[in-house]
């Protein structure tokens, strides 16, 4: 005998989960990208919707191939999800051309009320690949979105790539000129630094707002920054403010990284779908 259906009561808004809007590429292996996000923003209760920019052909060691979504496309994927579901917050990954960057660029200018945006601003595969393709050029087309982002998540490689116009090794001085340009705040991730632990420094226009350290893990990991970004902006689709966002996202990324799994020959993938209070 087949059991009755039972029908859930109805649902009141206050019981859905917040929306999130994801854009970026699509990883294969399942560490990075899209998929990244998308477990993510599940894992801390959020429903994520995944604009993607770019297939690629990766595995967890590099990126091989990457093609990049038309831009038409992605703007009229996020102009339907966006005048279809209450969306709270936006994670922007790969952009993987000028084009869509462009796409995502003009489509924030308009969309009003604002939203937070976290922008991490990836430019190649930990395994050296560089992930951007079309014509023109990606730090131009990532500085031009600068003003979008309520949050920048550069890793320090991608933070010295972004201020060519800044010499020597002063983080800050980066960061705060990325500000200039238009970044609400910076959160520099160390996870690419050769230092025994790992330090993250969240700054904005004023200077340096916080720093946490975290011992270094060994071995590599493949989808530790698109993690940490999608996590952010997970908390703050739930209305954490800033600080607190990062705070809780550096503990749930710090969880999945130490209980990732080695399933490749290159980096382990992040656990993020696991305990992690
Ligand atoms: N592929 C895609 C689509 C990504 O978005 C990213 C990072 O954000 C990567 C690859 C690189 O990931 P990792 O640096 O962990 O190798």
């Amino acid at each position: 005998m087949t059991s009755p259906l039972v029908l859930s009561p109805p649902l009141r808004a206050e019981d859905l989960p917040p929306v999130l809007l994801c854009l970026g590429g699509h990883d294969p292996s399942g560490g990075a990208g899209i998929v990244a996000d998308v477990q993510t923003a599940t894992a801390l209760g959020v429903h994520p919707l995944s604009v993607v920019t770019a297939l690629t052909v990766q595995d967890s060691r590099n990126a091989v191939l990457v093609r990049a979504v038309p831009a038409a496309l992605i703007t009229a994927a996020l102009r339907r999800l966006d005048a279809d579901m209450p969306v709270r917050a936006v994670k922007v990954g790969l952009l993987a051309s000028p084009a869509a960057a462009r796409a995502f660029r003009l489509w924030w200018r308009a969309r009003r009320p604002r939203l937070p945006v976290v922008l991490d601003p990836v430019l190649r595969a930990s395994g050296g690949r560089g992930l951007w393709t079309g014509a023109g050029d990606p730090l131009a087309a990532l500085r031009a979105c600068l003003p979008s982002a309520a949050l920048l998540t550069p890793n320090h490689d991608e933070l010295v790539a972004l201020t060519p116009e800044i010499t020597g090794d002063d983080e800050e001085a980066r960061a705060r000129r990325l500000c200039s340009l238009g970044a609400g705040a910076v959160l520099v991730t160390g996870g690419d630094q050769p230092t025994p632990e790992v330090e993250s420094s969240l700054y904005d226009a004023g200077g340096r707002r916080g720093v946490w350290r975290s011992p270094r893990l060994a071995g590599a990991f493949h989808g530790s920054g698109c993690t940490l970004a999608s996590a952010v902006a997970s908390f703050l689709a739930h209305g954490y403010d800033l600080r607190a966002a990062v705070d809780e996202a550096l503990r749930f990324s710090a969880v999945a990284l130490a209980s990732a799994w080695p399933l490749g020959r290159g980096g382990a993938i992040p656990r993020r779908c696991g305990p992690w209070r």
